[in-house]
């Protein structure tokens, strides 16, 4: 049997521990049994911990895209938004194990063994890629997660706190006290649940500012390294296609209206193949920019005048750099121009 769904039966037992022993063990009776304020907290926990599971469920269930059967980089640039190339040769992308091209910001998986539409990365936690049709659930799944948590957390102190607030009264202290089974829980609650919301808040703290600029975990690795590219003036400029604005990048995962995006929802814009870009950007748009020294005419090196200590590769050592270069999954590729491109997609 394979460990992921090993791990996912994991992260179903650790939600029902937190889930039921808080409640079974430390609320109820802190909370005072059958009374409406103990059935509204408790009402609006459950609330919430059906939500985070049913957004679990969907984020390990639903296939986050897969590429169509025979899909073809388009013939014609002018109507494209976005041209993807190989970062290293300018050619169309293609995926040698799939035997396929990748249509632009679909990634191989090598855990799923094939190429995943608008790959961000393959989560072991859900046993599955975070992609083009999933992103919206794993994203509120681990929103609903850090809300439970919180809320798990907060009614927790509150019993703590009664505790310290009643420790000079002997009597009362005594009857507060927690004591067997619900201090046990209580203990391993609070480490287990203030674990959980540390680490799930920092992942999502960080999807969410992959959102605000319409990147992906692997397209922030990608924009990095064009940056690096910049500085090293190996590329003139940098810019990203797919970032539309705060709200508009917001609603290509969440769904179209901002009230409904807590609510699980399909994916419901494009079909993954294809994504609008920035309206100030003139169609097409190649990504990453080619104007690398890598594939355009290379420059002979000069030991004089202004050149001195600037990055200009000499022929052979570009030739040698696009020979030795490899993909990203580590296949060797030949140098190919523009004009080869253009073959290779009629
Ligand atoms: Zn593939
Ligand atoms: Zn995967």
């Amino acid at each position: 049997m394979k460990l992921g769904p090993l791990v996912v039966i994991g992260v179903c037992l650790l939600i029902a521990f937190i889930g039921l022993t808080t409640q079974i063990f430390i609320f109820w009776k802190f909370l005072g049994g059958f009374t409406l304020e103990c059935m509204a907290i408790l009402g609006g926990f459950n609330i919430l911990l059906g939500l985070l599971c049913y957004n679990f469920y969907l984020a390990c269930s639903t296939d986050p895209g897969e590429v169509p059967p025979y899909w073809e980089p388009p013939k014609d640039p002018s109507k494209v938004l976005v041209i993807e190339v190989k970062k290293n040769n300018a050619g169309p992308r293609y995926c040698r194990t799939c035997k396929q091209f990748k249509p632009p910001r679909s990634h191989h998986c090598s855990s799923c063994e094939r190429c995943v539409l608008k790959m961000d990365h393959h989560c072991p936690w859900i046993n599955n890629c975070v992609g083009y049709s999933n992103h919206g659930h794993f994203f509120r799944f681990i929103i609903y997660v850090d809300i439970a948590s919180a809320y798990c957390l907060f009614f927790m102190c509150r019993r703590v706190w009664l505790i310290y607030a009643f420790r000079h009264d002997y009597n009362l202290y005594y009857q507060l006290e927690p004591k067997g089974t619900e201090l046990l829980f209580l203990i391993l609650n609070l480490i287990l649940d203030t674990l959980v919301l540390l680490l799930v808040g920092i992942l999502t703290i960080y999807h969410t500012w992959l959102i605000f600029d319409n990147t992906t975990t692997i397209e922030t690795m990608e924009i990095d390294r064009i940056r690096k590219m910049v500085r090293r003036r190996i590329v003139s400029d940098m810019e990203y296609p797919y970032d539309l604005g705060i709200i508009a990048n917001f609603k290509q995962i969440l769904g179209p209206n901002p009230w409904l995006w807590l609510w699980p929802q399909k994916m419901s814009y494009g079909g993954g193949t294809e994504f609008p870009i920035g309206s100030h950007l003139q169609p097409p748009v190649y990504w990453p920019p080619l104007q690398s020294t890598e594939y355009e005419t290379p420059t002979v090196c000069t030991s004089s005048g202004n050149d001195v200590g600037r990055r200009h590769p000499t022929l052979s050592q570009t030739q040698h750099r696009t020979r030795g270069r490899q993909d990203a999954e580590a296949y060797a590729l030949p140098t190919i121009n523009s004009l080869v491109r253009e073959q290779m997609t009629q």
